[in-house]
């Protein structure tokens, strides 16, 4: 499963609208609790992939590290990573599954059909290694209110 608020998942799915008709990306920072990644904070990305940037995106190697870098300053992992699918449904391509190396992590997927955003997926990239790994249908849950630390 994956968690984060109505915030974030509007924030999101605005970034699709917003680099329509190019695809959008960015990183999900958060914390893997029993099972779920919960979202804390989303991260826009700069899509590297000016070449092709309607059907591909791309997180450039330095940007990723410095969001790292973020991500350990505030205590959070990597949990996920989301992009837009301009006027294509909300699942993953063969490019995705092939450029997606993070195993357990969550990948969001929101469709934006002429400029507005409807449907929003996510993928867990399940397995141990690149030989196995496979893109599983993950539930998105939406909390109204930030995530916090469940008490011990
Ligand atoms: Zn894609």
């Amino acid at each position: 499963m994956l968690q984060l608020t109505h915030t974030d998942y509007e924030t999101l799915r605005a970034h699709g609208e917003e680099t329509y008709p190019h695809e959008c990306c960015g990183v999900l920072l958060g914390r893997s609790e029993d099972g779920a990644n919960i979202v804390h904070q989303v991260v826009r990305a700069g899509n590297t992939r000016t070449d092709s940037a309607h059907n591909r995106y791309q997180i450039a190697p330095a940007e990723l590290i410095r969001i790292q870098r973020q991500a350990r300053g505030l205590a959070l992992d990597i949990v996920g990573f989301y992009h837009s699918h301009p006027d294509h449904p909300a699942q993953w391509s063969q490019t995705d599954f092939a450029e997606a190396h993070w195993l357990g992590c969550s990948y969001i997927i929101t469709r934006v059909a002429q400029g507005k955003a409807d449907v929003t997926n996510s993928f867990r990239l399940s397995g141990t290694s690149e030989e196995d790994k496979s893109f599983q249908d993950e539930p998105i849950e939406i909390m109204i209110k930030q995530a916090v630390a469940s008490p011990a």
